[in-house]
């Protein structure tokens, strides 16, 4: 055979075999991409404890080959090189607590949910990093649609994060959320079960619980109807998230299986009882510190309202409103904010405290009313973590590995490692020195390639 024609077969060999290991393509495109190289980079990878500085991040298709020092990966003849100096690069976030689809301008209302507005959130995580969001409870059936597309791996179901859902939640009659349609309200063990199947059947991610009387206003689950809600969780093989205020109501769910937190608990600081219990059960923690500091941020005067992006993602009117001194200065003379600020300053400390005690924090952000803007409230999260004594690498961590393994989806997604989906945030300055640079955003890279974050289309 002639050398040039051996050639020629092996070539297409080689290409018919990237094309087949081109995983059943997230991006929906499949054809089998070539070699890419972002060279020059500062990485923090999500696992390693220190940076890499002068590091190679190889990609074929949608998947990371190699990523480390630049010593220490070869390159591929025919790769595509991008030198990137100057740039750090982190992974793609992953938030476990926010809401979709039912903002318009100032208003927010169920009502208003839709494919459209759904889409439009998803396209605005994905804008500032966030590849992976959950929707924590109230979706309806335009976003199982969107799912359903996102999975399937049809087009329009990729431009934006990747969404996962909780579909109703659950809550007790009368309880937290009066008058919302949209919630499972059991009042017994044999009902919660019943509700937890149906959630099951409409093939939701996990389950979200409330579990919060409103300071002693409202009803609450006793502990079998929550119990009952989890245990048929956990048989269904769904894990459960819950809203909460408070220590002992946190001890108990604890101990009748919860996975996570879906708040901080903002009553009392957390004691050694339940820094044990939840250590030895291993619950994830979102402390949401962002959702929970939200009025004080507006009140004390907001220094996050000038971010670039804000005017290309939210409507003038709700960044008018935001940014009005009314506004501004109607919460800090609001009744409530010294409670308010009470409240913070236990739930800051008490992330500090479960963080050293081992516990795990994730990023939850309670981000999509408005004001409370999806992207960039998944960054802030991070900054008031660090503002609480976390360190910025921990904080990366949170946002990234912590959450991708609570979904369980760690084998390909929360760091950026050999054989993982390459998620890509690149940024123009280094999270670590001031963790705010984490929005300095350069492109956000899905499934190896640059995301389009005008319209979000990767
Ligand atoms: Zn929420």
């Amino acid at each position: 055979m002639p050398r040039s024609l051996a050639l020629t077969i092996l070539a297409a060999l080689v290409a018919t075999v990237l094309g087949a290991c081109d995983p059943a393509s997230e991006s929906g495109q499949g054809e089998g991409a070539g070699w890419i190289a972002l060279t020059g980079v500062t990485l923090i990878d999500g696992v390693s404890d220190a940076p890499i500085p002068d590091a190679v991040i190889l990609l074929e298709g949608d998947r990371i080959m190699a990523a480390g020092p630049a010593a220490a990966v070869s390159l591929p003849a025919d790769v595509e090189v991008y030198p990137l100096p100057g740039k750090t690069v982190i992974p793609g976030l992953v938030n476990l607590h926010a809401h979709v689809g039912r903002a318009e301008g100032m208003a927010y209302s169920l009502d208003l949910y839709s494919r459209e507005r759904v889409e439009r959130d998803l396209h605005a995580y994905l804008h500032y990093g966030i590849t992976h969001m959950v929707s924590l409870g109230n979706d309806q059936a335009p976003g199982h649609a969107v799912i359903a597309d996102q999975r399937a791996g049809r087009r329009q179901g990729v431009q934006g994060a990747r969404m996962y859902t909780a579909g109703f939640g659950f809550s007790p009659p009368d309880g937290w959320l009066l008058d919302n349609p949209f919630l499972n309200r059991p009042s017994t063990p044999d009902e919660a079960r019943t509700m937890v199947q149906g959630e099951a059947a409409k093939g939701v991610d996990l389950i979200k619980l409330w579990v919060d009387d409103g300071r002693g206003r409202l009803p609450q689950f006793s502990p079998e109807v929550s119990g009952a809600i989890i245990e048929e969780a956990h048989a269904q093989g769904l894990q459960v998230l819950v809203h909460l205020y408070a220590l002992e109501e946190a001890k108990e769910l604890i101990r009748r299986g919860v996975d996570g937190l879906a708040h901080s608990i903002r009553d009392h600081p957390v004691d050694e009882e339940f820094l044990t219990l939840a250590r030895e059960r291993g619950i994830i923690a979102l402390p949401a510190l962002v959702g929970h500091g939200a009025n004080l941020a507006y009140a004390d005067g907001p220094d996050f309202l000038d971010d670039p992006a804000l005017p290309l993602l939210f409507a003038d009117s709700v960044l008018e409103i935001m940014g009005s001194r009314e506004y501004q200065e109607g919460l800090a003379s609001a009744p409530n904010l010294a409670r308010t600020r009470e409240d913070y300053a236990i739930a800051a400390a008490n992330a500090l405290r479960m963080h050293e005690a081992g516990i795990p924090l994730g990023i939850g952000t309670d981000s999509g009313p408005p004001g409370r803007f999806q992207g960039l409230w998944e960054h802030r999260e991070m900054e008031l973590l660090v503002d609480a004594g976390i360190s910025p690498m921990e904080a990366i961590r949170a946002a990234t590995l912590n959450g991708a393994r609570f979904l369980g989806i760690q084998d390909d997604f929360g760091s950026i490692e050999a054989g993982k989906v390459a998620d890509l945030v690149i940024l123009d300055a280094d999270p670590l020195d001031d963790i705010r640079n984490s929005r300095r955003i350069h492109q956000v890279w899905m499934a190896g390639r640059p995301v389009d974050r005008g319209t979000g289309a990767p």
